[in-house]
């Protein structure tokens, strides 16, 4: 059998190439893909402003499939089963492993990130604790897991809790995403700021009772304490992490959700002197996981509004060049195998 996948051979250039048929081990499954999403990170790496997904790997790990083979050990699935995958590719050994965080493991690998080719590929193999089973939703919403499951972290990595009042800085699919999560979390208020018109009435038409904001209007007055309990940058450029900085409230969680740059001119003097609590937020655990399955499997989430475009696999390369080209007009996109 024959496969196929989208190298990312140079900065800006995608070759369609032929990748070998992955061999599975005794404890791995063999997927076709199906659904791939492409995450702002496939385009920081496209566009060689990514600080550690490098050129020379298939991008891709945002996926769902099907379970066309399985090793002799694999009992969580079966032949035939679709499933989303998890991408992280952890030790187990390290001291985050073995403290219940794993998704920052010292010897981290992430599936079309590092070093293991990803999901702009027709097949692949994964050890079977990364696929989790949903024969049970469509597989359209479920490629939304993994971004959903980022932003479940992020919201778990801070300090927020239910009547709290939260400020989210952009809204693009991870930003939309945090702001869904929080929305389905009881919060007092939202205030979400990004400067696209377009985004900020999808965020209001998929939250109503969220304040959408454009950067200039932003101000601590729509706060009833003197700015957020707690916010959320989910951009990661020097203008975004010091909006959140200059707004945040004396002694409140910011959670960077977005990838900053490698080399950041951030209002660090305001961390200290304010004594704000500066996190990072990196990919989620398998809880996060489950609680992003649990939440689709309810449809709680409406997936329609936020997948913009679907492209067939024979057009990866095109699809980054035209989000790249017309940002305002993309959001989610995903690759179908078959189209
Ligand atoms: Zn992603
Ligand atoms: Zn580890």
């Amino acid at each position: 059998m024959k496969n196929q996948g989208w190298l990312l051979k140079e900065i800006k250039r995608l070759e369609l190439i032929e990748t070998p048929y992955p061999s599975k081990n005794d404890d791995e499954v063999l997927l076709e893909v199906i659904y791939a999403g492409i995450c702002g990170s496939d385009l920081h790496a496209y566009l060689g402003e990514h600080p550690f997904v490098k050129p020379g790997i298939v991008l891709g790990h945002e996926f769902v499939g099907k379970v066309i083979d399985k090793g002799e050990k694999v009992k969580n699935v079966n032949l035939g089963d679709y499933v989303v995958i998890e991408p992280s590719l952890t030790c187990g050994k390290c001291y985050n492993c073995t403290h219940g965080r794993y998704n920052i493991c010292k010897n981290l690998d992430v599936i079309g990130c590092t070093k293991t080719n990803g999901g702009f590929q027709r097949y692949i193999s994964i050890p079977s604790h990364k696929v989790y089973s949903i024969n049970d939703i469509p597989l359209k919403r479920a490629v939304l897991t993994e971004p959903l499951a980022v932003a479940v972290h992020g919201v778990r990595r801070s300090s927020f809790k239910p009547g709290d009042e939260v400020l989210v800085i952009g809204s693009g699919p991870i930003g939309l995403l945090t702001t869904i999560f929080l929305y389905l979390s009881s919060p007092k208020k939202i205030v979400v700021v990004d400067p696209i018109e377009n985004r900020l009435k999808l965020a209001k038409g998929l939250c109503p009772n969220i304040i959408p904001t454009k950067p200039d209007e932003l101000t601590n007055s729509l706060f009833t304490q003197e700015g957020p309990d707690v916010t959320f940058e989910c951009v990661g450029i020097d203008q975004t992490i010091n909006m959140a900085i200059e707004n945040a409230r004396k002694g409140t969680d910011i959670i960077l959700v977005g990838v900053p740059k490698e080399i950041s001119l951030a209002k660090l003097i305001y961390i200290q002197d304010r004594e704000l609590n500066l996190k990072g937020s990196l990919m989620y655990t398998r809880d996060d996981y489950l609680i992003a399955i649990d939440l689709l499997r309810k449809n709680q989430v409406d997936y329609e509004r936020l997948i913009s475009h679907i492209y067939p696999f024979e057009q990866v390369n095109k699809a980054f060049e035209d989000i790249i080209n017309e940002k305002e007009k993309y959001l989610k996109v995903i690759i179908e195998m078959e189209k």
